[in-house]
């Protein structure tokens, strides 16, 4: 049977690559209505929460929008991949969290992308967890110190942020229940495995008790298809199932499995500026301003 070439994966892939780069090239966000404020959140570790969180952020940086990354996971994931500085003597989410620190004391800005700010994690948010159970308004501390942040901001004349992004350790703890309730969406990473569904009926549960005793204003706004493998059966099968239960949260954007996206890291990077032209990071410029659009659309 003869191949007609330009119907291989690769091929479509280059293609897609293609008109992805000529649609993004120069292109502009517009900003939100008012600052988004989402949680990464996925109970279930290395799915992607981390890579989603800074490669979502940068690109929508470069994308001319003001942007926070807020690192509450102990790992400090998020931090490095964002080449920030998060050794133990910084101050950092924790002092945030248990001292009361305002965060515009440990925010820093991204040296890669104009526009990018994070508040990082130290190895003492581990601690958090336990200290953090006899504080008074234990899993109101990050709500209160990101309306003190956007307030600070305002006051001194300061650029607005447009979007907060939060990411989370992989547990249902008190630093992620303060990650659902300062925020208003909350994005889910679904990895296109085996076993990928296991556990996001769980999460659903969780976000359900959250919105009913913590945060009213909750929704799982958004999810998105990861480590998404084209040429496999399953990666196709588990992007239909979760299409079919979540028609109108499931970005059409998917994210492909890719080599450069998990290399970005370790040059302190995200995949934005680590390889700007390869599909990983082609993919989540596309990602970037379909959730932004959708913002637009919903009001
Ligand atoms: P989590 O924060 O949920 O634990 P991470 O974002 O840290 O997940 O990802 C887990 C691992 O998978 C990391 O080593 C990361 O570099 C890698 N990874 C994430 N997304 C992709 C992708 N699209 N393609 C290839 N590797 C990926
Ligand atoms: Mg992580």
């Amino acid at each position: 049977m003869a191949v007609d070439p330009n119907e291989t994966p690769l091929m479509r892939q280059l293609q897609r690559d293609h008109e992805r780069r000529r649609e993004l090239e120069g292109a502009v966000f517009e900003p939100p209505a008012q600052t988004r404020i989402f949680t990464i959140a996925n109970q279930k570790g290395g799915v992607g929460k981390t890579s989603s969180a800074v490669n979502m952020a940068a690109a929508l940086a470069l994308g001319g929008l003001r942007v926070l990354v807020v690192d509450v996971d102990p790992q400090g994931n998020a931090s490095t991949a964002l080449g920030i500085d998060h050794h133990s003597e910084v101050s950092s989410m924790y002092d945030v969290l248990v001292d009361d620190m305002p965060m515009k004391d440990v925010v820093q800005p991204c040296p890669d992308v104009e526009n990018l700010l994070c508040a990082p994690a130290t190895i003492e948010l581990s601690g958090a967890e336990i200290e953090l159970v006899s504080l008074v308004a234990r899993e109101n501390r990050l709500k209160n110190a990101i309306a003190q942040l956007l307030e600070d901001l305002d006051k001194a004349g300061a650029r607005r942020i447009d979007y907060v992004l939060i990411d989370c350790p992989p547990s249902l703890g008190l630093l992620t229940v303060n990650a659902l309730v300062a925020a208003k969406e909350v994005l889910i990473p679904i990895q296109c495995e085996y076993y990928a569904l296991e556990g996001l009926s769980q999460l659903l549960k969780n976000v359900e008790l959250i919105r009913t005793h913590l945060n009213p204003q909750l929704a799982v706004s958004t999810i998105m298809l990861t480590m998404f493998d084209g040429r496999t059966r399953l990666a196709a099968q588990v992007a239909e199932e979760v299409r079919e239960h979540f028609p109108d949260q499931t970005l059409n954007v998917t994210i492909p499995r890719s080599v450069r996206i998990s290399e970005a890291p370790s040059y302190g990077q995200t995949v934005i500026t680590y390889d700007p032209s390869s599909t990983g990071a082609l993919a989540y410029r596309a990602a970037a301003k379909e959730l932004n659009e959708r913002a637009a659309q919903q009001g």
